[in-house]
């Protein structure tokens, strides 16, 4: 019965182990794409790394963001009487800027179409793009229906030549690769050259997180407006962006990183409220009311790159990144631009290394696995691996800008464990089982042993107690074997012992329970038997013996007999001891009426009586 029972666990335990690999591949198959799935999962533990190690950055003092918030969105519109600001207001802005020698003006704001009845406005925008060769605005791709705005022909002088040693990136790929462009200013296309791209790329779940330094549109190269603003901060010209085989765009002295989809992954800086991105900002009305006051020198402008963009809500720029759940468009390039000062772009550990670090730490498991026994400990040393890995991984990122995968190397970890544990329980199921063997059954005759003989005796006795049946014993004694080791000697004596346990199994049903109870005396328990039947299983083992001939070796056989007593519950005896007492005086009867019988108390009694009564 144990043994039944402990089967079924072990079973209960594959089945259900099974069908919880199922489940989860279900799960992961009804994501239509898995990569994009484990993807998004590993993005949000860059996202966790991203957000620790934050406030140990600092962003770079010299870059000074003037922005369009929500202040100067109202403000403005109420000064001038409209929106957009009239261009010639920030022609003037530009010239007062000037005169405290920034290194770098960036508008990231796109002058398109030229403004009807504004004329002259226009013209003093384009006229400071033609003055200052430190000025610089932004353009936009897309892929509009060519029916509805016909793309646009761009100049040669604002397009870069990319020379890609890299055998895995890829521009041609639909995220950075456009067939329109919105319309700009065409004076101001023709004043200057000094126009970068502002696309930008979202992750798969909506979360900026990279920047495509370079886009595509009509098989020619544009380079980003954060790309152009540094190279004029650091004075560096490239008419020719030169890729590396390890997919590095190549800098003076700096090296960007690239993923093979062409993107610079971003070291992110902590948001802090008020600045765009942590970075130093002024509100648009505040600059400019200080200009009509001639008192722009309250600010701090020298040496330094400004950054004008949107950050009022109701201007739609505002996007969502790692550390900061609202950074506007313009703090996405002051971030760009902030990695190549810092020179700590992130570079992406690719698939394989990733798989060399999960195989690692798969490993590791393992050994915990072997080496501890108790669960609770490998489980905690399991888990405390996992801890340090991810601690390990935030590490280096924050000293290394090394962004190691956390997704796949846990995921394999796990599944190690799972298989790990499994394989133990079941090497733990296969070493019980076999102790249990060894605990319940006799190694020479392989019938079980007295201890479980009584074990099943006291069990099938009261099973028929409870329910109302009955149980049967008999108890089997081999005739004049004391004679019998004395002519053969012990060594045949155990052989006969063994043939005998064989015969016996051989005639008894699978529910009956056959043991050694001690000696040459065996016995069998037969639950839910009654005494007839018993009798007759009795008579058949007995007959059985009688015939079979004993080989002792290859060439003596012998002939053995046994004796049988029977006893059943209820009829003969209401308890254990009362059965086995009852089986041995009819084993006793057995083998005062000449042995090789099977004996039968009652029936002699009656038969006496009879006799008697005759
Ligand atoms: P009977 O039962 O017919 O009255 O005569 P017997 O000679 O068989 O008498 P009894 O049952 O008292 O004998 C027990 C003998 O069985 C003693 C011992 O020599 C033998 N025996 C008991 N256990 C073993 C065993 O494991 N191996 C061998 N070879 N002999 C055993
Ligand atoms: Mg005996
Ligand atoms: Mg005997």
């Amino acid at each position: 019965m144990d043994s039944l029972n402990f089967n079924f666990n072990k079973k209960n335990v594959l089945i259900s182990s099974i069908f919880a690999i199922f489940i989860i591949f279900f799960l992961i198959l009804n994501f239509s794409n898995i990569a994009g799935f484990f993807n998004i999962i590993e993005n949000k533990t860059f996202d966790l790394r991203q957000n620790i190690i934050a406030p140990y950055k600092k962003v770079s003092n010299d870059i000074v963001i003037i922005t369009i918030d929500d202040k100067s969105y109202e403000g403005l519109t109420q000064k001038f009487g409209e929106w957009p600001v009239p261009r010639g207001v920030y022609a003037k802005l530009v010239d007062d800027l000037q005169k405290q020698h920034p290194k770098v003006i960036t508008f990231d704001l796109m002058f398109v179409n030229p403004m009807r009845y504004m004329k002259e406005n226009d013209n003093a925008l384009i006229r400071v793009f033609e003055k200052y060769q430190n000025l610089y605005t932004a353009i936009n791709f897309d892929n509009q229906d060519r029916r509805s705005r016909k793309p646009i022909e761009l100049p040669e002088k604002l397009m870069t030549s990319v020379i890609s040693s890299s055998k895995t990136i890829n521009f041609q790929n639909e995220k950075i690769s456009f067939s329109n462009c919105r319309f700009i200013l065409p004076g101001i296309i023709n004043a200057t050259s000094n126009i970068g791209h502002v696309n930008m790329t979202r992750s798969d779940d909506g979360i900026v997180r990279t920047l495509p330094v370079f886009v595509k549109y009509r098989d020619d190269f544009y380079p980003h407006l954060g790309l152009k603003t540094v190279n004029e901060y650091l004075n560096q010209k490239y008419d020719i962006y030169n890729i590396d085989k390890n997919n590095n765009l190549l800098l003076n002295n700096i090296k960007i990183p690239l993923n093979n989809e062409g993107f610079a992954i971003l070291n992110w800086y902590e948001s802090q409220n008020g600045k765009v991105g942590g970075y130093t900002t002024y509100s648009l009305f505040d600059v400019i009311e200080a200009m009509e006051q001639n008192t722009l020198n309250e600010f701090d402008f020298k040496d330094k790159i400004i950054l004008i963009g949107t950050s009022a809500s109701s201007l739609y720029d505002i996007k969502s990144a790692p550390t900061d759940k609202f950074l506007p468009g313009v703090g996405l390039i002051a971030t760009f631009i902030n990695n190549v000062l810092d020179n700590n772009f992130i570079y992406k550990l690719n698939i394989q290394v990733n798989l060399i670090i999960s195989l690692l730490l798969s490993g590791v498991t393992i050994l915990i696995l072997l080496l501890i026994n108790s669960t609770f400990i490998s489980v905690a040393l399991t888990l405390s691996l996992a801890i340090i890995y991810i601690i390990f991984s935030t590490f280096i990122m924050h000293y290394f800008n090394i962004w190691a995968g956390i997704t796949l190397p846990l995921i394999m970890m796990t599944v190690t464990f799972i298989l790990m544990y499994i394989y133990k329980y079941l090497i733990k199921a296969k070493d019980l089982e076999y102790t249990y063997k060894l605990a319940t059954t006799d190694a020479m005759t392989g019938l079980y042993n007295h201890r479980y003989f009584q074990e099943q005796m006291f069990l099938s006795v009261e099973t028929a107690k409870r329910y109302e049946g009955v149980t049967s014993l008999i108890l089997i004694d081999i005739d004049f074997f004391k004679k019998f080791n004395d002519t053969y000697g012990h060594q045949a004596g155990d052989a006969v012992l063994k043939q005998v346990a064989q015969v016996i199994r051989q005639n008894i049903r699978t529910t009956d329970i056959p043991c050694r109870y001690g000696g040459e005396e065996m016995s069998v328990i037969l639950s839910n038997t009654n005494y007839e039947k018993a009798l007759l299983t009795a008579q058949k083992i007995c007959d059985a013996v009688a015939s079979k001939q004993f080989k002792l070796n290859s060439v003596v056989t012998v002939n053995v007999t046994i004796s049988l007593g029977v006893a059943s519950f209820p009829k003969d005896a209401k308890s254990v001891e009362d059965m086995i007492e009852f089986a041995d005086k009819n084993l006793y009867l057995a083998k005062e009426n000449g042995r090789n019988q099977v004996g039968n108390f009652v029936k002699q009694n009656n038969e006496n009586e009879n006799i008697d009564n005759n």
